[in-house]
Formats: structure tokens, sequence, C-alpha cells
């Protein structure tokens, strides 16, 4: 899409929206369904395939934040919303519930002051649960736990599904998608601002700048400047589903000032991760996992949960979070320069995205952007690719009706060619077959796409012989696969 014109009667948009991570995706989706012209634009092929595609993946209560704090009030709220929104749109969640668990007698000594905290936040449901209970819930745990603080509003959820799922919703409520499209200066007016792209300018009333690593940058070409990125590298391990029976709940451990640290988590795919690191590194774009950080990993883990090292590695990945020198997240509208600053989303935006679209939504309002009074739509149904609920190739009605949804492509995550086929024909479908790993799990599982990639890329389009140049190298032919399944 290329071209001035940002609505049909050549006028400005009223809104451009650069990111289209989960953060920028939820703040389209609401004012979109609020009838705001907008435009998202992302550097990248398809949205959320920034930090929003490899985290942690978990539903966060907020109940550690900083009382008080942005942070603190947009999270509570928005893994409300989230919780709700995912249930009417199909985003895997499963309410495993958190235990945070203390290895040490100081770690002890913290826990009254961490339910404290909670309860401060809003949170009050958290419990202590002593020694037997632990080791009774969680078996598999590894010996000398002292104790452990319950978080039962604690989630686990697919994060691929959500930022998906907002955008789908915001193309149907008329928000345009500009994808492969960097932005690389604005030119901002008084009538209109001029967001120049790689494939042309985009007019607009207003920015909002969600672009997370690089939302300094953004920052700067508004004439800001207050702040710096600093990326913060996780890594993480995705077990194999093997390993899933070894916990029931997320174990966490007691957060230090400046990580949550390194937790074992199930995953909505039935793997389980172990991560994230924390390191701060100077490249926004260095994904890499290293041999330190996931060696330092599996000794967390062998402590934890010592089962889990004995386990297949299905993948490693990493992830970078967006920190700045404040802690808290960085929003604010400028009504003189039409201009808002979504940033710093460190470690939770992904539970606090719909909170974050709902705070900069009444921002922006009542800094004179207009919005409409139409009531909310309902999201869009989303296809499903949890593990806890009935895929299709479980679904005997389903296969009956159309047997495509009988015939798997790929084994290891039983994806069928039903799936494959509708991802092609959505709205918003992939780009590439990273992105159909992401609408549907196929390549993800443990073969690594060693069976099944010359099968889906041929039905995706690029012929049997371009799925080994598509794919990554075959599992067998590489150390753990560099990926970043959640
Ligand atoms: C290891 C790790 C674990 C985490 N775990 C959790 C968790 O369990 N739960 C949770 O809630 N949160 C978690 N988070 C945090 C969460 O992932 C982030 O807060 C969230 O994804 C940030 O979303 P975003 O949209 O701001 O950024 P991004 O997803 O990075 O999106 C920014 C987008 O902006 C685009 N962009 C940047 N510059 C430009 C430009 N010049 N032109 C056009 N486009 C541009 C990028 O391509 C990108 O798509 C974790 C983060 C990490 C790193």
């Amino acid at each position: 899409m290329t071209g001035a014109a940002e609505t049909g009667d050549g006028l400005p948009a009223d809104v451009a929206i650069i990111g289209a991570g989960v953060v920028g995706t939820a703040i389209a989706r609401a004012l979109a369904c609020q009838d705001v012209s907008c435009v998202l634009i992302d550097a990248a092929n398809d949205v959320g395939t920034g930090t929003s595609k490899a985290n942690t993946a978990i539903l966060h209560t907020g109940f550690d934040t900083v009382p008080g704090s942005l942070e603190s009030r947009l999270l509570r709220r928005g893994s409300v919303l989230l919780a709700d929104y995912a249930r009417r749109a199909g985003i895997p969640v499963e309410r495993t519930g958190a235990l945070l668990v203390a290895w040490t007698p100081e770690q002890q000594g913290e826990l009254p002051a961490i339910e404290d905290k909670a309860r401060r936040n809003g949170v009050t449901d958290v419990r202590r649960v002593g020694t037997s209970e632990l080791y009774r819930r969680e078996p598999h745990l590894g010996p000398g736990a002292l104790g452990a603080l319950e978080i039962p509003g604690e989630s686990i959820i697919c994060p691929w599904t959500t930022s998906l799922a907002y955008a789908t919703q915001a193309l149907a409520a008329g928000a345009r998608l500009r994808l492969r499209s960097r932005v690389t200066g604005i030119r901002a007016g008084t009538a209109e601002h001029q967001v120049v792209t790689g494939t042309g300018v985009v007019r607009c009333r207003w920015v909002v700048n969600a672009a997370g690593l690089h939302s300094d940058t953004i920052d700067a070409m508004m004439g800001g400047g207050a702040f710096t990125i600093c990326p913060r590298r996780g890594e993480l391990i995705v077990f194999d589903k093997l390993a899933r029976p070894l916990l029931t709940s997320i174990l966490l451990p007691v957060p230090t000032a400046r990580t949550k640290g390194v937790l074992v988590a199930p995953t909505v795919y039935g793997n389980v991760l172990l991560g994230p690191t924390a390191e701060d590194i100077p490249d926004r774009g260095d994904v890499a996992t290293t041999g330190p950080g996931l060696a330092s990993l599996m000794d967390a883990g062998r402590r934890i949960l010592p089962g889990l090292v004995a386990e297949e590695v299905t993948a490693t990945y990493a992830g970078l979070r967006a920190a700045t020198a404040d802690r808290d997240y960085q929003i604010r509208v400028d009504p003189a320069r039409r201009y808002a600053c979504v940033a710093g989303i460190r470690s939770t935006g992904l539970s606090a995205s719909l909170g974050i679209a709902e705070h900069v939504t009444v921002l922006l309002a009542d800094a004179g952007l207009r919005l409409g009074d139409r009531p909310e739509p309902d999201p869009p149904v989303m296809p499903y690719i949890g593990q806890a609920g009935t895929r299709p190739y479980q679904d005997a009605a389903r296969i009956a009706a159309d047997p495509e949804y009988g015939r798997i492509a790929c084994h290891c995550e039983r994806v069928t060619r039903g799936e494959i086929r509708d991802a092609l024909a959505a709205p918003l479908p992939p780009a590439d077959l990273d992105g159909l790993r992401r609408r549907t799990r196929v390549l993800n599982g443990r073969c690594q796409g060693f069976y099944c990639a010359a099968t889906v890329a041929a039905l995706f389009g690029g012929g049997a012989p371009a799925a080994a140049a598509a794919v990554r190298p075959a599992a067998a032919e590489r150390p753990p696969a560099e990926a970043e399944p959640a």
C-alpha cells in the first residue's frame, strides 16, 4: 500500500500508530472500534514479530508491580480485560496459577512483603503455602524449598494469537495496516504530520509511538529525546511436551530489584518453558541465544525442577525487553504536537496491552482526538491453537463436514491442512512460514519441521524445493533450535 491518501476521501488519517506489536495492535483495535481512522505501520512483514512474539507468555496479574505505578494500574486492568477478551476471541489461556517459591531463609523472609505488595496492587487472593502442601502440589520440585506464595490468578496465554486477534479486529473496524514500512522520519506539521516510511508517506493528524525497542528513535523524530531504550535480553528454553506432567503451576522465583528471575512455566501448546535470563546488551536486534545464557538456565532448572533438564529441548529463543532508566511505563500525550508516546513497556506489555490501549485512548480523547460512540463490537473468533481445548483434528463433526480438518500436515503439533488453508485465507494472512507457524503451530513441534517442512511449504505456496531454504535447518543438523515458540 503506497500513496498519501489515508482515507477514502483523500484526507489524512486521524492517527498513525507506529509499531504493530501487541501494544500497537491493541491501540489500533481500541481506536478503530471507536470510529477513529487509523493506519498501523510496521517495518516487519507481519504483526507481532518483535518482542511480542518472544516472551514468557504469562498473563500476569500484576501482583509484584510497584504499587501506585502506572504499570500496576494498567497491568491490573489489562489482565482482567485480556482474560475476558481471550475467552471471547478464542485466544488460548490456562489459569494455572503460580507458586512463588522461597529457596533460602532470606527469600522466605521476603514472602510477607511480597504478599503485602500483592494486596496493595489489588491482587487479594494470594496466600502462603507451607512446605508439605507445596511438595504435594508440585512433587517434582527440587529439594530444599521452604515455602511459597500462591497467586491463583496467574495464567499462561498464547502471545501470537493475541496480537493477531487485535489486528484482525482493528482491520474489521476499518483500520489500515501498512507492513514492510520502516519509519525513517516524521515531518511534524500544524495541520497534519507526514510519516515517512520505506513505502511512502503516511499523512495523519496524530502520531502514536508504539515502536517498542525503537520507541526512543521515533520519540526523537517527534522532537522528544527524553529517554533511551536499553535492550535487556531474555533467553528461554522450550522443553518437549513429555515434560509437561512435571508441573501444574507456574513456578516463580523470588524477584530481585532488577528482574523477575528465572521461572518454569507450562505453555498453552503443552510444552514447558525455562527462563528468561536478563542481560543488558547494546544491539537492539540481537536475539541470539548464547552458550552461557542457556547453561545458566539449565543450572537454575536443575535446582527448581531436576527432572526437567533430562527432557528433550525442542527450541531456544530470546526476546529483548525495551528497558529504560525509569522503571515505569513511559506513556504521555502531547496535545500541542498531537503525539502519544507509549514506551518502556518492558516486561508486562502482553498482559497489560488492553489496559494500555484503553488508557491511551482516554488520554488522546482528553487531548482533543474525536472518538465515535458506537458500541464495542464482538471480538473476532480466532482459530484455536491451544492444547487444553478441542483442536480441529479432535473434532469429529468438523472433520465430517470438512475432511481437510482430518488431514494432518504437521504430526508433532497435529496441525491439519484445513487449518493451514484457513490461515492462508484469513483477513490477515501470513507472509512467510514463520507467520504460518504463529497462526497454526506448524513446524513448531519436536521435529521443528524436519518431517513436515516440504508439505507445509508446498501448501503455503513455495513448493517443496523452496521448503529447505525457507525453513530453518532440520533439528538433527543443529544444536537446540533457534525459534521463538513461547
Ligand atoms: C524475555 C521476555 C519475557 C517477557 N515475558 C512476558 C510475559 O510473560 N508477560 C507479559 O505480559 N509480558 C512479557 N514480556 C514483555 C512483553 O513481551 C512486551 O512488553 C511487549 O511485547 C511489548 O510490546 P510492544 O508492542 O511494545 O513491542 P514490540 O512487540 O517489540 O513491537 C514494536 C514494533 O515496532 C516496530 N517498529 C520499531 N521501529 C519501527 C520503525 N522505525 N518503523 C516501523 N515499525 C517499527 C517493530 O517492527 C515491532 O513490530 C516479556 C518480554 C521479554 C523480552
